[in-house]
């Protein structure tokens, strides 16, 4: 009886560990590798060595993807079967997590596309999952629409990454769009003031993805860091027709979220200190919030704290429920950045 009841309420979060490969910079000056990966057995062995004596410690995960790995290989394996499932009219959300540097925006985006339109090698999940809907839906012969939206969370305020004039370097708060977040009467999540794309092929969400991109990193260089302190979260909605019962059409709608988090640090490193670090202003409240979500998802507890930040309103439709969650938590192989990895490790450890 219990089973039967916990198996109606099965929580689809699904947590993957990816470790880049240690950069020419880190190999050339012979920084020493502290992480060693077990794709086979799911398993990242974190080395460490206290007094002389070897302490290592092992985590296992849903999937494990060691410096070689390719980014088809994590798209084939993990991401392919969630992007179905919004084929078939899910909600489903995709992360990166993990600290700055560590290949979250790597993993997300990659290289974007060559010349000729086809996907690079380094093409990471967005622009592969654009590629495999079009693809499906083309191969159907389905009667779709789609649209995009792509925007940058920053201090609990959104912004448009695809709004047409240059609102991160308008400073004149009048001048700027308000977007305000909002629910429907059937629990769906609305951004009221956000620009939304119907997009009609991959190349030209490819274009628009390229246009967020860039101005995303412009944000970049005008405010320091700005990057590793915001997430930006690209949305694709698809709507297909199923069938028409006489003038009534049966319309099939999924949502795919793809979010490349802030830096993990945000929170690991303030944790220790919170009392200051929140005057600082420094605490990434929606990175907080999110890990206490996922949290309750997985333990099942009767209360989720969705209302406690934005990130949490915004996917609020695509997190729990029927959906289907994947967290790629990244880290490095250096042992220059063992504190942050074992934190990274922790995090994505309880999520599961
Ligand atoms: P983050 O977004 O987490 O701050 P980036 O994605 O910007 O990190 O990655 C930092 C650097 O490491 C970039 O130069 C990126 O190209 C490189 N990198 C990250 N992951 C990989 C990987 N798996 N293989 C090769 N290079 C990687
Ligand atoms: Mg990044």
């Amino acid at each position: 009886n219990n089973n039967r009841h916990d198996r109606d309420k099965e929580v689809n979060v699904q947590v993957l560990l990816r470790c880049r490969p240690l950069s020419d910079e880190e190999q050339r000056t012979n920084i020493p590798k502290v992480i060693s990966c077990n794709e086979h057995k799911k398993e990242v062995t974190v080395l460490q060595s206290v007094a002389n004596k070897q302490v290592d410690r092992v985590f296992t995960f849903d999937k494990v993807f060691g410096p070689k790995a390719q980014q088809r290989s994590i798209y084939d394996q993990a991401i392919a079967p969630i992007v179905n499932e919004v084929l078939e009219g899910f909600n489903c959300t995709v992360f990166a997590y993990g600290q700055t540097g560590t290949g979250k925006t790597y993993t997300m985006e990659g290289g974007m596309r060559n010349k000729g339109g086809d996907l690079p090698a380094e093409a990471g999940v967005i622009p592969r999952a654009v590629r495999q809907i079009f693809d499906t839906l083309e191969a159907q012969n389905a009667d779709y629409s789609m649209k995009v939206t792509f925007l940058e969370l920053y201090n609990e305020e959104i912004t448009d990454l695809l709004a047409p004039e240059d609102t991160l370097r308008c400073t004149d708060d009048r001048q700027k769009k308000p977007i305000s977040l909002m629910e429907d009467g059937k629990g769906c999540v609305v951004v009221r003031g956000l620009e939304e794309e119907a997009v009609y092929s991959a190349n030209e969400i490819y274009t628009l993805l390229e246009r967020g991109a860039a101005k995303r990193r412009t944000a970049d260089t005008l405010l320091n860091k700005r990057s590793s302190r915001s997430h930006s979260v690209f949305s694709i909605t698809v709507h297909v027709k199923e069938a028409s019962v006489g003038d009534e059409e049966l319309i099939k709608c999924g949502k795919l979220n793809l979010v490349d988090l802030a830096g993990s640090e945000n929170i690991s490193r303030s944790g220790a200190r919170e009392g200051r670090a929140r005057e600082a202003g420094e605490i990434n409240k929606s990175l907080l919030t999110l890990g206490r979500v996922i949290n309750a998802l997985v333990e099942r507890s009767a209360h989720i704290p969705y209302r406690d930040s934005k990130l949490t309103r915004l996917l609020r439709d695509s997190l729990g429920g029927k959906t289907k969650t994947c967290i790629i938590a990244t880290i490095s192989p250096s042992a220059h950045s063992l504190e942050e990895t074992l934190s990274t490790l922790d995090y994505a450890y309880r999520a599961k």
